[in-house]
């Protein structure tokens, strides 16, 4: 066993607490000693249930005489961070990220246009404003720019829609801000009262309600802008999330990890990610390890523990234990994903809105680009549905992996992932409701639903993008329906069974 199960059940125990607001952001954790009283588990298991909290993002360890753990909410970057090791080990590019993030942005833009509030607009236009008049100063006009697409994702009012829009600009982030640098001086004079223009355009576009057009044209500032930070290296894999800069600003966040355990920690991980160190290898001993790295054991524990948070080792114990390899897994990253999505008191609507969004986008960049046997593989999974209408069960889990399929053809690996980790959280909330398939809304009205699976699979064969949009942003504003009529749409998201 990985870790022990009363560290485990502890740590579960004071999430529920967290996420609920039982105990809210700067509150400090029980001392150890009453949770001991109270769980009956020694002080190593309260110390590892601490450091998995912590892991997640969930607790900070203060120093000092006012210190012990406090209570905190995870930042982006904890879902980041866990994101960009999968992306990373799938050997995602730059590109793939960037396109992901136009998918959503000009979704979000869209969205905003048909349903934007006039004060987020107006908040908007304040920095579009602001980035013309900060034209010759170049570091706060790319910092405005970063303003102005983090706000504009705000517009649109889908907090899930935000978080995993957030989650992708974190990864991005650090090549951004290098790349910025590299910029020559003239290219930059060049372009930027273009970029600059383009923001006001789209704030106005937002406030005309034309969602279209503002889509539309969103999707093409995108590939400008795109064009200055990522042209020449477009086609790389993510670089490292955490390359040395990283991990020293890790360090000096977290006062409870020391520097040469980050370090070391941030060597493996490379390791891993990199496909090195494969699934299931064992590390050498620890004394060896440390040896090799030229740390103290402390360090090196420090180190292992960080990777095992990371869920990328798992340590045995035992004659024949050790730190074995585990690769990157979704489940790790969705699990955050859903923890941030409580905190925010997140509707079950406003995920399916989310999902409503990128579906039908990915949908309509499939017309006239699916391949003859990506058609056929389609084809064949919407046929295999017909089997199932009967079987309330299969057949639910049957009509989500269909619409994984479609969005796994739009070709983007980043927005494929994504779409997993939010099907892993819908699952996780109905299962937390006791919810059997049958009764969740993809599994509402087989046989109808079956009809219009093929109807797609048949409009994919030459149908036009407008018309697999309508007819694909139809099927889900239906099932959007289901939920409002069943009155789950406005229910926060909840893992916990109650
Ligand atoms: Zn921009
Ligand atoms: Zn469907």
């Amino acid at each position: 066993m990985r870790i022990p199960k009363a560290a485990e059940l502890l740590a579960e125990r004071l999430q529920d607490d967290i996420v609920s607001g039982r105990l809210r952001s700067g509150d400090a954790l029980p001392s150890e000693a009453r949770l001991m009283a109270a769980v009956g588990v020694g002080r190593p298991g309260v110390r590892e249930a601490q450091r998995i909290l912590e892991s997640k993002g969930l607790l900070r360890m203060a120093r000092g005489a006012r210190g012990g753990a406090i209570v905190t909410h995870p930042t982006f970057r904890v879902v980041a961070r866990s994101a960009s090791l999968w992306l990373q080990y799938h050997g995602a590019t730059l590109r793939d990220v960037y396109d992901t993030r136009t998918v959503l942005e000009s979704a979000a833009a869209e969205r905003s246009a048909e349903s934007g509030h006039s004060d987020a607009v107006a908040a908007l236009k304040v920095v579009a404003e602001a980035e013309h008049t900060a034209l010759s100063d170049q570091t706060r006009w790319f910092e405005l720019g970063l303003t102005f697409h983090h706000r504009l994702i705000a517009v649109a009012n889908l907090r899930t829609l935000s978080v995993l829009s957030e989650m992708l600009m974190e990864v991005t982030e650090a090549q951004v801000r290098r790349r910025r640098g590299e910029i020559a001086p003239l290219a930059w004079q060049e372009r930027a009262p273009t970029v600059t223009k383009s923001h006001s355009k789209i704030a106005r576009l937002i406030e005309s309600g034309d969602g279209q057009r503002a889509r539309d044209f969103w999707r093409l500032h995108m590939d400008l802008a795109g064009a200055i930070f990522f042209d020449a290296e477009a086609d790389e894999t993510v670089s490292d999330f955490f390359d040395a800069q990283r991990a020293a600003e890790l360090a000096q966040e977290s006062t409870s990890t020391p520097k040469a355990a980050e370090l070391v920690a941030d060597q493996l991980r490379r390791q891993i990610v990199h496909g090195t160190l494969p699934q299931d290898h064992m590390l050498p001993p620890e004394l060896q390890l440390a040896e090799s790295f030229n740390v103290g054991r402390p360090a090196l524990r420090e180190a292992l523990r960080i990777l095992e948070s990371e869920s990328l080792i798992v340590v045995e114990r035992g004659s024949r234990g050790g730190a074995r390899i585990r690769t990157p897994v979704a489940s790790a990253t969705a699990e955050s994903l859903g923890i941030m999505l409580q905190l925010g008191r997140t509707t079950v609507g406003d995920v399916y809105e989310t999902r409503l969004l990128y579906e039908r986008a990915a949908v309509r960049g499939l017309a006239g680009r699916l391949a003859p046997e990506h058609h056929r593989s389609l084809r064949l999974s919407a046929e295999a549905g017909a089997a199932l209408v009967n079987d309330p069960e299969r057949w639910a889990s049957h009509a989500i992996s269909f619409h994984q399929r479609l969005v796994e053809l739009r070709g983007l690996v980043t927005l494929s992932y994504l779409s997993g980790l939010v099907h892993v959280v819908l699952d996780r909330h109905w299962a937390a409701r006791v919810l059997p398939p049958r009764l969740r809304p993809e599994a509402l009205h087989p046989a109808s639903v079956q009809r219009l699976h093929m109807k797609l699979v048949a409009a994919l064969d030459g149908g036009d993008a407008d018309s697999l949009e309508a007819l694909w942003g139809g099927h889900l504003e239906n099932i959007h329906s289901q939920i409002v009529t069943a009155g789950d749409a406005d229910t926060p998201l909840d893992f916990m069974r109650t």
